[in-house]
């Protein structure tokens, strides 16, 4: 098969990201395809943010629930007032740690352009540039505010390779722009800044404490961890391996697949993989999805994982690994594993 920048001629759609086919994936992304992309966090399915009909496609490609909203990615700040207007809270904010993984979630301006299906049809818009370069240059290059979720079946491990993405979503994604591993390896932090008190949605790649020296203050919101209406993609389950995870091991099963952290490594595990064999918890965010997907094959009963430090980066790996072992729900338990 001849190479149209689409197809690799293994027919899985990813093509190595370079100045001719982020070109190509920019115009087909304004023709209302969908394409995944690199960022620092995980690969994201990205869509013309603008377009209904794309967005709804991101949508069903990834089996995602139409009220859980999108992470609109933007090329810079000055592209984003356009969207929302920004209190000082979020200038700070945006000024500081832009591009990077950090989510704020902000009131959609009067004349917001994003597709109304990209926020779920809510008064509210989930905003961020992200510092990868070849996600840049998509958006640069496309000239459109591209709503991009991990791009992976909904409820699964996130995608931190271009092999991940179609290993998960196949021949759903036409384009796949490979451009190596995702440097942060975790979803960005996502911080609401709709109300009086900010609140935190998500931990991720942004360090909380650092957004509390510039603008105070984060609340948690109640009941954090349950589909809520100002976070709706809180639902307990996610990430999840299609086998079991067994969190806080000190011991492996023979029978078990063990998800390590640290120099000091129980034996007796029909296979470990080591997050950090240093304990360094921005080495085991890198890992992580990388590692659970890896692991999970039917030749072991469960994935074991060691503890990790409730530190730093260490809470957002927590908060994923927790959702990886939490109860889940009966539709996925029945569904077929992950291609
Ligand atoms: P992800 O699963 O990485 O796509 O994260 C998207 C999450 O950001 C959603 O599940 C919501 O919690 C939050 N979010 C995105 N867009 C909005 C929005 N317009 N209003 C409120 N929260 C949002
Ligand atoms: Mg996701």
């Amino acid at each position: 098969m001849a190479d149209d920048g689409r197809k690799r001629t293994d027919g899985t759609g990813v093509v190595v990201a370079t100045p001719e086919s982020i070109a190509r994936a920019a115009r087909r992304l304004r023709e209302g395809e969908l394409v995944a992309f690199p960022t620092e966090t995980v690969y994201g399915l990205g869509a013309d943010a603008t377009d209904e009909d794309a967005v709804a496609a991101v949508y069903a490609a990834k089996g995602r629930p139409a009220s859980n909203p999108l992470i609109i990615h933007v090329a810079d700040l000055d592209a984003t007032r356009e969207l929302a207007p920004f209190d000082e809270r979020a200038e700070a904010l945006a000024t500081a740690f832009w591009p990077g993984p950090l989510t704020l979630i902000l009131p959609r301006a009067a004349r917001c352009a994003i597709a109304g299906r990209a926020c779920a049809g809510r008064d509210t818009v989930a905003v961020r540039v992200p510092d990868n370069h070849v996600a840049l240059a998509l958006i640069r290059v496309a000239g459109r505010p591209v709503a991009g979720p991990s791009a992976n079946l909904s409820g699964r491990p996130s995608p931190t390779t271009a092999r991940h993405v179609y290993e998960s979503l196949g021949d759903a994604v036409p384009t796949i722009l490979d451009g190596g591993s995702c440097a942060v390896g975790i979803e960005s932090t996502i911080l609401d800044l709709t109300g009086d008190e900010p609140l935190l949605l998500r931990p991720g790649g942004a360090s909380v404490e650092a957004v509390e020296e510039l603008i105070g203050p984060v609340g948690r919101p109640q009941g954090a961890g349950e589909a809520t209406p100002t976070s709706p993609g809180r639902a307990e389950s996610h990430y999840a391996p299609n086998l079991p995870v067994r969190l806080g091991a000190t011991h492996a099963d023979p029978d078990e697949a063990l998800l390590a952290f640290g120099p000091v490594v129980p034996g007796g595990a029909a296979k470990t993989l080591n997050l950090s064999t240093a304990g360094d918890v921005v080495e085991a965010a890198v890992n992580l999805f990388d590692m659970l997907l890896r692991l999970d094959t039917p030749e072991f009963r469960r994935i074991a994982v060691m503890p990790v430090p409730e530190t730093g980066m260490g809470r957002a790996v927590n908060d994923r690994l927790r959702r990886a072992a939490a109860p889940r729900p009966a539709s996925r338990l029945a569904a077929a594993p992950c291609r």
